[in-house]
């Protein structure tokens, strides 16, 4: 029996290799259009890339498939059929089989017509933005609204709150009650330490906005990735209007990064930020490509790798230590006043602000529970589309103490809900949450930590991510992952602990 089922086993691996196979080119396009594509040549992209979309569907759900799953794991209750697997080849078998009711689940007219509503959406939302015009997307976001509740029921298990499918996914396993419970926890400590940081005087920053030749921050990205152990043999870096990590193998996993020629920091951070996104993709097991076990847990696991790199590393003094004389030599007009502690406060400066994409440590989780928190309500109903400008700036007001003078830089900022993808941002704040409770466990597990830092030596900690994270595939979910890798069940207190001690320390609160 145990043989038949490898073989079993085996076939269905192949299938689904297939269907990667698949997906692994369609990124390849998706990589070109935002970096080499002539601008021409969009509408025969947008073919292209629904094709694509079309024959990785089919693959997935294909009888074969079907057959080739229903031969190891009973499709309707789960149960696994298939004797002497291991507990690896189990866990791989539950992810193929969650993905296969999720791809078989939504009625080919409604992804079809979720597809072109949301396209229509996007175009929409771009010019309502440019025009600071909320009243032009709203009959928009109200059509959207109502397709996510009808795809939630689509998917939904019984007695399930709305949300939770949706939050489903893009962090398997989490609920919407879970996420609620985590941000209630943190929103207050993280609010009241905004308070007392706005009651301190303002470090200063001035010398991080100045010129900055672009070939300069290209050759100091260069470095950076050598040293994070981003191997150029397996990836490339290019340019794109939004930065972004595309992987279509573990040998191939590239980022794309925008130059401001007058921000100092804003490259550093993209570099860091993808650069970690990239190599969890790259430190994946190739054996396993195709298989759940060679695929990234979650979005919120993605994201807490590229925080880990971003944040705690890359606004981290020791790490500065080693670097900033670089950045110096790199740079000498303006900074070469500017000491390593001054230089460390004003990376870290913590400031209310409007747009997420730039805010600080400290108020980035903020924006993303008031995202959170609004699309619930839209979800529930408890909030109509007409009242959202409105109940942003409330929120806005009472958690950051400030109100965006328009939509523009309120409730038009983002381009998520233009596409459909409610109960993505939870897992924004999520990843930082996750990346602090790791952090935790390396600080334990190594002690001369900082040291390695301030000699620049970053290699070990793809090694150690590798570890902890990269070589799991989907074996664990989030939370269950984080219990496996550091021994301690995920918590949000490392979290708040770090925020509160290290704003303590630069603020002197
Ligand atoms: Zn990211």
């Amino acid at each position: 029996m145990a043989k038949r089922d490898q073989e079993n086993y085996r076939k269905l691996f192949e299938k689904s290799y297939d269907a990667k196979i698949l997906e692994g080119i369609s990124n390849i396009l998706g990589w070109d259009q935002e970096t080499m594509m002539p601008e021409g040549a969009s509408t025969i992209r947008g073919e292209q890339l629904k094709t694509m979309a079309g024959l990785i569907h089919k693959s997935k759900t294909s009888p074969d498939f079907k057959e080739a799953l229903g031969n190891l794991i009973d499709i309707k209750n789960g149960k696994i059929i298939a004797k002497g697997l291991s507990k690896e080849q189990e866990s791989a078998l539950k992810c193929w089989r969650k993905d296969y009711l999720r791809d078989v689940a939504l009625p080919e007219e409604f992804v079809k017509n979720f597809a072109k509503i949301t396209s229509e959406a996007q175009v929409v939302w771009r010019n309502a933005k440019k025009e600071n015009n909320f009243k032009l997307f709203a009959p928009y976001l109200e059509k959207i609204i109502e397709l996510v509740k009808q795809k939630s029921r689509h998917l939904s298990k019984k007695g399930s709150h709305l949300y939770d499918a949706l939050l489903d996914e893009y962090e398997p396993g989490m609920t919407t009650e879970d996420v609620d419970a985590l941000f209630k926890k943190i929103k207050d400590p993280i609010i009241a330490l905004l308070k007392k940081i706005k009651s301190k005087k303002q470090v200063k920053d001035d010398f991080l906005h100045g010129k900055f030749p672009d070939s300069k921050q290209v050759s100091f990205s260069q470095i950076l990735l050598d040293d994070m152990g981003y191997d150029k043999a397996y990836g490339r870096l290019d340019f794109s209007t939004h930065p972004f990590s595309s992987s279509s193998h573990p040998t191939d996993s590239r980022i794309t990064t925008r130059i401001h020629p007058t921000s100092l920091m804003s490259n550093i951070s993209v570099i860091l930020h993808e650069g970690g996104h990239a190599l969890y993709e790259m430190g994946l097991d190739p054996k396993e490509y195709g298989s759940p076990l060679g695929q990234a847990v979650s979005l919120g696991i993605h994201e807490s790798q590229s925080r880990f790199w971003e944040t705690r590393i890359g606004k981290n003094k020791a790490f500065w230590k080693h670097y900033f004389p670089l950045l110096k030599k790199a740079f000498p007009k303006g900074l070469e006043k500017i000491d390593l502690d001054l230089f460390y406060k004003a990376i870290n400066k913590v400031e209310p602000s409007f747009i997420r994409v730039e805010a600080d440590e400290v108020t980035y989780p903020l924006h993303v529970i008031l995202r959170f928190e609004l699309e619930k309500d839209l979800i529930e109903g408890k909030l109509k589309v007409k009242d959202l400008p409105k109940a942003w700036n409330k929120k806005m007001k009472e958690y950051f103490g400030i109100t965006p003078k328009n939509d523009q830089e309120g409730c038009l900022q983002d381009v998520h809900w233009s596409m459909g993808a409610f109960g993505y941002f939870p897992t924004y704040a999520l990843g930082n949450m996750y990346a602090a409770h790791l952090f935790e466990t390396l600080e334990k597990e190594q002690p001369d930590l900082e040291k390695k830092l301030e000699k620049g030596q970053l290699a070990f900690l793809k090694e150690w991510l590798k570890d902890k994270v990269y070589r799991y595939g989907r074996q664990f979910e989030s939370l269950e992952l984080l219990k496996v890798s550091t021994g301690k069940p995920f918590t949000e207190k490392a979290y708040v602990d770090y925020l509160q001690k290290k704003y303590k320390e630069i603020y002197g609160l």
